[in-house]
């Protein structure tokens, strides 16, 4: 059994990371500040004897003794990161410093959440690992982007100075149960504008693409990358293949919910990439992984939590949601 960080425990992802470590008899910490987390994310897991949870933001050096750090703190969703872009940056560079000094003198093993925001607007499609990408250094998506473009070359080179044992794993468009109703993101806005009988709102013609991966096959890569033995040093794809056009997301929604509400169309913002699908090569070869669950089942899945909370009691973090 290992004392294992989560830091961004109480977010989306990061909740689900926790409780299943839990179960497995790990000691964990969730470390988390609260900016985009919701409390009933983890107050399940208060009552468990191997969790503790500390409010600290990892821009500021915080010490611990741990074997593991899953490094998951920073908003990811557009609205959510572009409130505060600088507190972005700051959270992706200096919480990953942070935290990579803790995994040096720990000897922890630490894994970087990053993004396949680092592929930018792709110009390979799909995007492989070895896709250097496309990225606008000063438009609007920049903070997240680089940022994250950073974290992954401190790992590197934390990797390559210190011999700090590291795994970075680039997320693409992941959805699920605990997504905060409100965050903007696309799978969360069509879902609840549906089920409020709201129009749906699509930016731009709804042409552009995204894969979206269901929660649960995300958090199972994500521990096999961070459990294999075989030193897989490099970032990784963790994504669903499958490809969908905005448009075909709203469709699926609408006829999921039942409820045949309109398709409004808003501007496109600035930046947003054309098209995302993860090459999964990698990750099939060296984890034996790939995604189990389709977007219909997902979207059930999901759809059925958003009917079962009260959106009353999610307060929206930005003013930027739709
Ligand atoms: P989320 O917003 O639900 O979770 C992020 C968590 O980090 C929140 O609990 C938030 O309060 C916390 N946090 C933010 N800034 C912090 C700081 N300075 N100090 C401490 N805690 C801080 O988002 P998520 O979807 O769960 O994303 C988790 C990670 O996965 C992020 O690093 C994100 O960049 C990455 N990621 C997610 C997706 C996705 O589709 N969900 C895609 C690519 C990458
Ligand atoms: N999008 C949309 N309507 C919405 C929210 C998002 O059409 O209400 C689009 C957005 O422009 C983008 C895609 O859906 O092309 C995915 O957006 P999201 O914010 O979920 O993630 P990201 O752009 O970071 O992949």
């Amino acid at each position: 059994m290992k004392r294992i960080l989560v830091t961004g425990g109480a977010g989306f992802l990061g909740s689900y990371m926790c409780e299943r470590l839990v179960d497995e008899g790990h000691d964990v910490i969730c470390l988390d500040n609260f900016f985009t987390a919701q409390k009933t994310n983890v107050v399940h897991l208060l009552s468990r004897p191997n969790f503790e949870l500390i409010r600290h933001d990892v821009t500021l050096p915080i010490f611990l003794e741990v074997d593991q750090i899953y490094h998951m703190a920073c908003p990811a969703a557009p609205g959510h990161y572009q409130f505060n872009p600088i507190k972005t940056i700051k959270t992706s560079v200096l919480g990953s410093i942070n935290m990579l000094g803790m995994a040096k003198r720990c000897q922890a093993r630490i894994l970087l959440a990053s993004t396949s925001e680092i592929y930018g607007d792709p110009l390979i499609h799909p995007q492989t690992e070895s896709y250097w990408g496309n990225v606008n250094t000063i438009g609007i998506r920049s903070c997240y982007d680089e940022g994250k473009r950073v974290a992954e070359t401190l790992f590197m080179d934390y990797y390559r100075k210190n011999k700090v044992d590291i795994r970075i794993v680039r997320i693409f468009n992941t959805y699920g149960p605990r997504m905060h109703p409100f965050d903007g993101r696309v799978v969360s806005n069509f879902i609840r504008q549906a089920i409020q009988c709201q129009p749906i709102t699509i930016f731009g013609e709804g042409d552009q693409t995204r894969s979206f991966c269901y929660r649960n096959d995300l958090v199972e890569g994500i521990f096999r990358l961070m459990n294999n033995e075989n030193n897989f040093i490099g970032p990784v794809n963790i994504g669903n293949p499958g490809e969908f056009t905005i448009r075909e997301l709203a469709e699926l929604v609408i006829e999921l919910t039942g409820n045949h509400v309109a398709l409004e169309k808003r501007p496109l913002p600035p930046d947003d990439p054309s098209r995302r699908r993860p090459d999964i090569t990698l990750a099939k070869k060296h984890l034996n992984w790939e995604p189990q669950i389709p977007l219909r089942e997902g979207l059930e899945k999901t759809i059925d939590w958003f009917r079962s909370i009260d959106f009353d009691h999610y307060r929206p973090p930005t003013p930027n949601y739709v």
